[in-house]
This record gives C-alpha cells, sequence and structure tokens, in this order.
C-alpha cells in the first residue's frame, strides 16, 4: 500500500474545502488524489490491491452533523436516510421494513453482518465493482486504466454484465439498496464546492460507455449527504429476491426489486429494478410499462420478464443469466402480488 495524508474534517463544508483544494472539478471521486472515506469497507480493500491509490483519505465519521447518521420519517411520509447511518441500522429500522420492506431486504441480503454494521449507506451506493479484471493489476482494465482494454470481454466473464454494457467494459455493479432506492424513485443529496444539489437516483450512476473509469455523476469533492425515499404508501406491497451462488454471503447472480399497487390482481402501477445483471442499477422501465393495467398472473409476469431482458447483450460465459433472470423477475413478481400487507 501506498503512504498517504489521513485527515478526519469537523463538518462537511471542511471536508468539502479539503477534497476541492486537492482535486479538480475534472477528477472523478473514484480516481482522485483525495478520497473521502465512512466505512472503509469497500475502499480499504482496494487500496490494499493497489487498485485504488489515494494519496489523502478524508474520514468522514467525525463529521459533525448529525443528520448525517438519522435515519427518519419525512413530513411528507417517506423516509431520509442519513448518508453516514450504516446499512444495519437502516435494514432494521422499523418504519423501513413497513413502509419499504424492499429495501430493509435489500440491506438484509447485501452482505455480512459485520459489514452491514460497518458500511455506510452513501458508500454502499458507491461502491465499485468485483469484476476480477479490475480487482487484479496485471489484468487489462478500461476502468482502473483508461484505454488500456478489458480482460473480461474474452476472458471468464460469468459474473459479469448482460444490460447497459459496452465494447469498453462489461462489469457488474454489484449492489442491492442501490436496485431498491431506483425503484422507488429515490432521491440523492450532496454537497461539494458548487453548493448543494440533489441528483435523481437514476442518474448517480453511469453506464460504462466509452469511460468506464466515470462511474457515478458526482464531482470528486461532493460528498452524499443524505438520501430520501419519497411517500409511497403501496410501496408496502414490495421485495427483493437475490440469487447468488451462496446463500450466506455473496453478490446477486441475479436479483429484482418489485413494488406493485394492485387493484385486486389487476396492476395500476409496478415498479422494477434488476441486480446482477447490468453495469448500473437498472430501472426496468419497459417491463413496468408491459405490466400496466394487466392481470398479474404467471402469464403476464413471464411476458414482462421477456420485456425487461429483451436489450440484453450475453457474453460467453453469462448467457445463463438471461433464463435467471428472467425466472428471478417473474418469481419476485408473483411473490411481490401474495404478499399479505
Ligand atoms: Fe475492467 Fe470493466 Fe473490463 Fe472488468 S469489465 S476488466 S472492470 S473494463
Amino acid at each position: 500500500m501506498r503512504p498517504f495524508v489521513y485527515e478526519q474534517p469537523a463538518d462537511v463544508s471542511t471536508a468539502v474545502a479539503i477534497a476541492s483544494r486537492f482535486t479538480t472539478n475534472d477528477d472523478q471521486p473514484t480516481r482522485a488524489n483525495a478520497q473521502f472515506i465512512a466505512g472503509g469497507t469497500n475502499l480499504a480493500d482496494y487500496m490494499k490491491l493497489g487498485v485504488a491509490e489515494p494519496n489523502r483519505l478524508l474520514d468522514l465519521n467525525k463529521l459533525k452533523e448529525q443528520e448525517l447518521r438519522h435515519i427518519h420519517v419525512t413530513n411528507e411520509g417517506g423516509i431520509r436516510f442519513g448518508a453516514l447511518a450504516r446499512m444495519g441500522e437502516a435494514a432494521d429500522h422499523a418504519e423501513v421494513k413497513r413502509r419499504y420492506p424492499v429495501i430493509a431486504d435489500s440491506l438484509r441480503l447485501a452482505a455480512s453482518g459485520q459489514i452491514r454494521n460497518m458500511a455506510s449507506l452513501a458508500g454502499n451506493v458507491l461502491q465499485r465493482t468485483r469484476c476480477e479484471y479490475f480487482r487484479e493489476t496485471s489484468w487489462a482494465c478500461n476502468k482502473r486504466v483508461p484505454g488500456s482494454g478489458c480482460a473480461a470481454m474474452e476472458g471468464f466473464n460469468r459474473q459479469h454484465a448482460i444490460l447497459g454494457d459496452s465494447d469498453a467494459c462489461i462489469a457488474t455493479y454489484h449492489g442491492d439498496f442501490a436496485q431498491a432506492l431506483i425503484a422507488l424513485d429515490a432521491v440523492v443529496h450532496a454537497e461539494g464546492s458548487r453548493g448543494a444539489r440533489k441528483i435523481v437516483f437514476a442518474k448517480l450512476h453511469r453506464q460504462p460507455g466509452d469511460t468506464p473509469h466515470i462511474e457515478t455523476d458526482l464531482a470528486a469533492d461532493e460528498i452524499i449527504t443524505a438520501i430520501e425515499v419519497p411517500a409511497i404508501p403501496w410501496a408496502r406491497r414490495s421485495l427483493y429476491l437475490k440469487i447468488r451462488d451462496r446463500e450466506s454471503y455473496a453478490f446477486a447472480l441475479a436479483s429484482a426489486a418489485v413494488a406493485l399497487d394492485l387493484d385486486g390482481e389487476t396492476v395500476r402501477e409496478a415498479r422494477i429494478a434488476l441486480g446482477g445483471v447490468a453495469t448500473v442499477p437498472w430501472r426496468a422501465g419497459a417491463a413496468e410499462q408491459s405490466l400496466q393495467g394487466k392481470k398479474l398472473d404467471e402469464a403476464s409476469a413471464e411476458a414482462t420478464a421477456e420485456a425487461a431482458f429483451a436489450q440484453a447483450q450475453p457474453r460467453r460465459h453469462n448467457a445463463f443469466k438471461m433464463e435467471l433472470g428472467k425466472r428471478t423477475l417473474v418469481r419476485a413478481l408473483l411473490e411481490t402480488r401474495d404478499m399479505k400487507v
């Protein structure tokens, strides 16, 4: 590991000021010389592996703003998650479980208890891919070293994405919480040297295109301060289904976040997001549309799954994700329909 300066800023504006002194607005958060750290469950790993090499770490855990740690119901009936709240706190929060089971499920299934107790919510949504070729610095990787190539294209790409990929990168976005957030139209609050702003969650992550090293819409000196989920009373009928190699602890091979507004068995509105199969948190808009106004049964669920994967582009070792992804979504839709709420 390379030597680095370690600082604990006292408040958000100090953290932003230090970050902006050691980065430019063109820097990407994941490649900048100064980087923020909270739980460290992803960044510390990548520093040890030589994948991330910041020369200055800004530890956010001493920030004095207490709202960064709180989770509370908003006046409008949504939920606001402070960015530094831990995954475990959100997964166990009574109002999160009651109002948005899909969020609680996604966090509970995301990681081991130790990781859930350590990892911050904002850090979780910003986690980087676990592509094996990204993690091992001897391989060519456009995300780690722009323009160097992509070893995964012709390599062992069983874990890789079939949606949202490009000729430059097919790395999967491995988070779970983000699938629930994108399905529920969450909004991210961020603060940087250009001021405070809100980012629609669906615009936070960028598909790889020609620039896979640019992973989010954040500037290097911007801190996520909160994530807000709007009031959706019918989201009590929601769940997150995650299929993985090991039930105990593994990233998703395929997952589905589903919320349904039903009139009897007819779908008034559906929210669907897919995990384990795409380069970014993936909202399946066409699939949602195809289900609207229909009776939800096995046939319409299967048609919805077909629509969700119509644009998928499998590679040599991950073609199984097409069928697995569709079956995961069908099961998630039918289980959500049958929830007692
Ligand atoms: Fe790198 Fe992306 Fe290729 Fe993995 S898939 S080796 S992250 S460019």
